[in-house]
C-alpha cells in the first residue's frame, strides 16, 4: 500500500546519497582527525625538545641552543595557531587540501627541526645524555605517527624529515657510540613503517565505519527532519480537512435550518389560509355575534335530517323550538346596542346550555332563535325542555351594571306530523310563538291548524286595526272590583273592546298583541286612559262615590319618552285626582331593566297615581324584586284563584295565602282577579285580601251598564 504523501512533499529516497560515503568525505575525515590528534605530539615535541635543551645547556652554545628554543616556540604556536584556524573553519571549506598540506608542512617542519637539533647536538653530549635525547627523539616520533598513520603523506613526511635524516647521519658518523645510534635509527624506521602500516590499516577502517556511522546518523536526522516535516504538513492538512469539515457542518446545519425555516413558513402560510378558508366557511355558516349557527347552517341540518327520516320510514321525527326574547325591542333601545349584545350572547349561551350538543341551536334574526331537536319522539319531553328553557332565561342577568329579567316567547312544530316542508317547518314554529306573544309572552306553544286559522284572522285583524280607532270601533268596558273589608265598589278595571263590523266584538286578548307589534298600542293605550279618566271623572261629577279606576299599560307605551306627561296631562284635562287613577303592568312585561323601571314608577308615583303589578304570580318575579318598586297594589292571576276550592290544602291556596301575606308585609294592597265563585271570595276574604275582581261580581261592562252596576251595589 503507498501512503498517500500530502501535495508538494517527496518521500524519503529509499536509497539516500547520504548513506554512500565518497573519498572527499573520508579525506575531510582524515584531515579532522589529523587536526584532531595535532595538539599532544605538538605538545610533546616541545617538551622533549626543552628537555633536549636542558640536557646540552652547558655542553652546546647557549645562543645556539636559544635559537633552537625560539625556533621551537615558534613551529609550535604556528601549529596551535593552525589546529585553530582549522577548528573555527566552517565545515565545507575546512574540507579544503591546504589544510592537509599545511598539516603535513608543519609536521614536516617539525621533524626537519628536530633533525637538525639531533644532528647537531648529539655528537656535543655524554652517551647517556645522548640515550636521553634519543629516547625523547622516539617519544615525540611514536606519539606523532601514532597520529598520523592515517594518512600516509602526513606520517611519512615527519619521518622522511626527522628519523632518516638523524639515521642517515648517525651512521655517517665515525664515533661507533653514535653509529649505534644509527643503527638505533634504522630499527626505529623499521618498526615506525611496520607499526605506522598497521595503524593507518585499522584507523582508516574505523574512519570509514565512523563516517559510515556518521553519514547513517546523517540520514536519520534527516529522515527524522523530513518525518517531522512530513508529520507537521499531514497535522496542518488533518487540521485543514477538519476545518474544512467543520465549515461543510456548518453549511450543512445552516441548509437544513433554512430547509425547516421554509418548511415552516410554508406550513404556517399553508395553515394561515386553511385557518382562513375555515373562518370563510365558519362565517358563512354561522352567526359573528353569538358564535350559534345561521339560517342557512340550520337549514342544511333540517334537511339532512328529514332525508333520514325520509330513509328510515320508522315514524321518527324532528322538531324545531323558535325562541324570541320579550321586548327585546325595548331593552335595545332603552339600553344600548353593547348591552342588547350581550344579552343576545347570554341568551345564546343558555340555549346551548339547555340542549344536547347534538341538537343545533341557531340564530335567525335579532332576537330570534331555533333550536333543531334531530330526536323528537316525545311531545311531553319537548314540553318539559321548552319550560326548562323558558325558565333558564328568565334567570335573572346583570349585563353591564344592570340587572336584567328576559322572558321568551316559544314556539314549535314538528316534521313530518305538523309539514312535510322542510321550509314551513320553521315558519310553523314561528307561528306557534306569534301566537304566544300575543298572549303577553314568556310562555310556549304548539303549533296547529286552529293557530293557523287565528293566524289568519290575524293578519285580518292586523289588515285592520288601524281603522278601529279612527273608526270609533273601540269601547272601554269596565269591571268593579269590589273592597272586601266594606262589600262595596270602590274600583273599576278599564278593558278595551272593539267591535269589528263583520266579526263583532274582538277580545283584547287577540290583538294587544298584536297592537304591541306594530305599534298601535300606544295610539289605543292613550285612548283607554283619556276615556277612562273621563268617565271617572263623569261619574264623580254626577255624584257617585269616588272610584279608582285602573287602566292597564303596556310596556311599549312605558317606552315611549312622554309617558308620564302623557299621563299628567291627561289628568289635568279631566280633572281626575291622580290618586283615582290606577296603572296596571303586567308582572311578565316587567323584566327588564329595574333601574329605567324604578326611574318611571318613581315619576309616575310622584304624580300621585297608583301603581299595579297585574297577573301577579306568573311573571316569575319575586317579591324582593317588587320591594325596589314604588308599587301600591298587587293583582293574583286568576290561574290561582281558579283552582281555590276552599280547601284549606291545596296548593294554589298556599300559594294565594303566601302573595298576600308577603304583600301585606312589603305595605301592598292585593287584589284578587278572575274570582267567580262565593267559596273562592270567602276564602280571600278570611285571608285578608283587600279587593275581589271577577264575574261573581260583574263580567266588564259598558259605562252604562256600570252605571247601573253601582246605583245596585252602590
Ligand atoms: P287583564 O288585565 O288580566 O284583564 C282581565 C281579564 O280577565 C279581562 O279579559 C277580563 O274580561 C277577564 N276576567 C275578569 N274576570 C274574570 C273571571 O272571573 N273569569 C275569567 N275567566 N276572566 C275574567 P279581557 O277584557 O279580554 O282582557 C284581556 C287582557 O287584555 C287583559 O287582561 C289585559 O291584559 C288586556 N287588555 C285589555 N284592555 C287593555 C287595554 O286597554 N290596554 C292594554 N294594554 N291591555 C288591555
Ligand atoms: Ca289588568
Ligand atoms: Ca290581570
Amino acid at each position: 500500500m503507498k501512503f498517500p504523501f500530502p501535495s508538494g512533499m517527496q518521500a524519503p529516497d529509499s536509497q539516500p546519497a547520504m548513506l554512500a560515503v565518497s573519498q572527499d568525505d573520508i579525506e575531510a575525515a582524515v584531515t579532522r582527525q589529523l587536526y584532531a590528534g595535532l595538539r599532544l605530539p605538538l605538545l610533546v615535541t616541545l617538551i622533549a625538545c626543552l628537555l633536549d635543551a636542558v640536557l646540552l645547556w652547558g655542553n652546546a652554545a647557549g645562543s645556539m641552543l636559544l635559537v633552537l628554543v625560539a625556533t621551537l616556540l615558534i613551529t609550535t604556536g604556528a601549529g596551535l595557531w593552525l589546529h585553530h584556524a582549522y577548528r573555527t573553519d566552517t565545515p565545507d571549506d575546512a574540507r579544503h587540501p591546504v589544510w592537509r598540506l599545511s598539516f603535513i608542512a608543519l609536521q614536516s617542519l617539525l621533524g626537519a627541526g628536530l633533525a637538525v637539533s639531533t644532528l647537531w647536538l648529539t655528537p656535543l653530549v655524554p652517551p647517556l645524555q645522548q640515550a636521553l635525547a634519543f629516547g625523547l627523539l622516539t617519544v615525540a616520533t611514536l606519539v606523532s605517527a601514532a597520529n598520523n598513520a592515517v594518512c600516509p603523506r602526513a606520517f611519512l613526511m615527519p619521518i622522511l624529515t626527522s628519523v632518516v635524516p638523524i639515521t642517515m647521519g648517525m651512521l655517517r658518523e665515525h664515533d661507533p657510540y653514535l653509529q649505534q645510534w644509527g643503527v638505533f635509527g634504522l630499527l626505529l624506521l623499521t618498526a615506525l613503517l611496520l607499526g605506522g602500516w598497521l595503524v593507518h590499516r585499522v584507523s582508516r577502517r574505523n574512519l570509514a565505519s565512523m563516517e559510515q556511522n556518521r553519514a547513517l546518523l546523517a540520514h536519520q536526522e534527516h529522515s527524522r527532519r523530513m518525518s517531522d516535516a512530513l508529520n507537521q504538513e499531514l497535522a496542518r492538512e488533518i487540521f485543514e480537512r477538519q476545518s474544512i469539515e467543520q465549515e461543510l457542518l456548518a453549511a450543512k446545519w445552516q441548509l437544513e435550518a433554512r430547509v425547516s425555516e421554509r418548511t415552516r413558513e410554508l406550513t404556517a402560510s399553508e395553515q394561515a389560509r386553511r385557518k382562513e378558508e375555515a373562518q370563510r366557511l365558519y362565517l358563512a355558516r354561522h352567526d359573528q355575534l353569538t358564535g350559534l349557527a345561521n339560517r342557512s347552517l340550520l337549514m342544511e341540518r333540517i334537511h339532512l335530517c328529514a332525508t333520514h327520516i325520509g330513509e328510515k320510514h320508522d315514524g321518527s321525527c324532528m322538531a324545531v323550538l323558535v325562541v324570541d326574547l320579550d321586548r327585546f325591542k325595548w331593552l335595545n333601545e332603552s339600553l344600548g346596542h353593547d348591552v342588547a349584545d350581550d344579552v343576545l350572547r347570554w341568551t345564546a349561551r343558555r340555549l346551548l346550555e339547555c340542549v344536547y350538543s347534538n341538537n343545533t341551536v341557531a340564530r335567525l334574526s335579532v332576537d330570534e332563535f331555533a333550536i333543531l331537536i334531530e330526536d323528537a319522539s316525545s311531545q311531553t319531553d319537548l314540553e318539559s325542555l321548552a319550560g326548562a328553557i323558558l325558565s333558564h332565561l328568565r334567570q335573572p342577568l346583570l349585563v353591564n351594571g344592570h340587572e336584567l329579567r328576559l322572558s321568551a316567547s316559544l314556539g314549535i312544530a314538528f316534521y313530518p306530523d305538523h309539514t312535510t316542508d322542510e321550509r314551513e317547518l320553521i315558519s310553523r314554529a314561528n307561528m306557534a310563538m306569534r301566537h304566544i306573544k300575543q298572549l303577553g309572552g314568556n310562555n310556549m306553544a304548539f303549533y296547529s291548524d286552529a293557530l293557523q286559522a287565528s293566524n289568519h284572522e290575524r293578519l285580518i285583524l292586523e289588515s285592520q286595526l288601524d281603522k278601529a280607532l279612527d273608526g270609533n270601533q273601540l269601547e272601554v268596558y269596565y269591571q268593579p272590583r269590589l273592597s272586601l273589608s266594606g262589600d262595596r265598589v270602590q274600583g273599576a278595571e278599564a278593558l278595551v273592546r272593539w267591535h269589528h263590523p263583520e266579526l263583532g266584538m274582538v277580545s283584547p286578548a287577540s290583538f294587544i298583541g298584536l297592537a304591541e307589534e306594530t305599534g298601535q298600542i300606544n295610539a289605543i293605550g292613550a285612548f283607554v286612559l283619556r276615556q277612562a279618566c273621563t268617565q271617572v271623572m263623569n261619574w264623580l261629577e254626577a255624584g257617585y262615590p269616588p272610584l279608582c279606576v285602573s287602566v292597564n299599560v303596556s310596556t311599549h307605551q312605558l317606552r315611549q319618552g312622554d309617558f308620564v306627561d302623557q299621563v299628567s296631562q291627561v289628568l289635568q284635562d279631566t280633572g281626575l285626582p291622580p290618586h283615582l287613577l290606577e296603572l296596571e303592568l303586567t308582572e311578565s312585561q316587567l323584566s327588564v331593566n329595574v333601574e329605567v323601571l324604578r326611574s318611571l314608577f318613581t315619576r309616575l308615583h310622584a304624580l300621585g297615581v297608583r301603581l299595579a303589578i297585574d297577573d301577579f304570580g306568573t311573571g316569575y318575579s319575586s317579591l324582593g324584586y317588587l320591594k325596589h318598586l314604588p308599587v301600591d297594589v298587587l293583582k293574583i292571576d286568576r290561574t290561582f284563584i281558579r283552582e281555590l276550592d276552599g280547601t284549606p290544602d291545596c296548593g294554589d291556596a298556599a300559594i294565594t295565602r303566601a302573595i298576600i301575606a308577603m304583600a301585606h308585609s312589603l305595605g301592598l294592597e292585593v287584589v284578587a282577579e278572575g274570582v267567580e265563585e262565593k267559596a273562592q271570595m270567602e276564602f280571600l276574604r278570611a285571608n285578608g285580601c283587600d279587593e275581589i275582581q271577577g264575574f261573581l261580581i260583574s263580567r266588564p261592562v259598558p259605562p252604562a251598564d256600570f252605571k247601573r252596576l253601582l246605583d245596585n251595589l252602590g
